[in-house]
């Protein structure tokens, strides 16, 4: 799966996601994460992208030219590498980040992890002029009810959800099938060696070896985990659980 980042801090993207599981997922070519710099593209021959809003305000405001350049170009080149590999002509989603958006939760990193392309667009300043969002943006996406200054820290949250779920960048793929989130419910607590610490034990089930034993109380704590913790999952776990065994 590729990622196209549009942004005009490209070192946040490359420095942010080059490390750890995503980075050695890069490296076996499981993804691969590419930031644009939005101002290589811009025709002011000062370097601008960004100017004053009509009708006044505070901030500054990116402008529509450079950003549709940018987004063009990554388009093109998705498209010569198609053609080149006679593969689909798939439409290209363009996610805009932005606190505007819908929220982003895990159903969705699970919906975008089948796509092969992606193209993510941070704004930065006051945001984006309105004309270019109505071109190129085909999804707009927050992180949540808060305005970060940029939408470079958006789309690395974004872009770790979903690369965590493309096949071969966790060493377990199962890991991502009992964790929280999966059927409504959080994940159950875990513990590592030693098997006392501070006068705490870990749980005698979990030493046990009797797997079904061990299956069994994992699902028990987390739903008392969940319906202590996240009432609202609770609740649709609940109404899951009920519209699975109406008849
Ligand atoms: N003036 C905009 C508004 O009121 O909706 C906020 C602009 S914000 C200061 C600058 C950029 O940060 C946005 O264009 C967006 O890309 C990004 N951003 C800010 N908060 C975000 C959030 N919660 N989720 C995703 N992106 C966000």
């Amino acid at each position: 799966m590729n990622f196209h980042v549009l942004t005009l801090f490209p070192e946040m993207i490359m420095q942010g996601l080059h490390t750890s599981i995503l980075g050695r997922a890069v490296q076996k070519e499981c993804i691969s994460i590419e930031a644009v710099n939005i101002r290589d593209y811009t025709t002011d021959k000062h370097g601008k992208v960004d100017d004053y809003t009509y009708g006044g305000g505070a901030g500054m405001l990116m402008q529509a030219q450079p950003v549709y350049d940018a987004c063009q170009t990554v388009l093109k080149t998705i498209a010569d590498k198609r053609a080149a590999q006679e593969s689909t002509e798939k439409p290209v989603r363009v996610i805009y980040v932005t606190p505007q958006g819908r929220t982003f939760h895990q159903e969705m990193a699970k919906e975008l992890a089948k796509e092969e392309e992606l193209i993510f667009l941070c704004g930065h300043y006051e945001g984006i002029d309105e004309r270019v969002l109505e071109e190129v943006v085909t999804d707009y996406v927050s992180i949540g009810d808060y305005v970060l200054t940029g939408g470079e820290l958006a789309a690395m949250v974004m872009i770790d959800a979903i690369a965590r779920l493309v096949p071969g960048v966790l060493h377990n793929n199962e890991s991502a099938q009992t964790e929280t989130f999966h059927d409504h419910l959080l994940e159950y607590p875990q513990y590592s060696r030693p098997e006392v610490w501070r006068d705490k034990r870990v749980p005698q089930i979990l030493l046990s070896g009797n797997h079904a034993k061990v299956d069994e109380w994992r699902l028990l704590q987390s739903i008392e985990r969940t319906k202590k913790l996240r009432p609202d999952l609770y609740e649709k776990w609940e109404q899951q659980q009920a519209a699975s065994h109406c008849p």
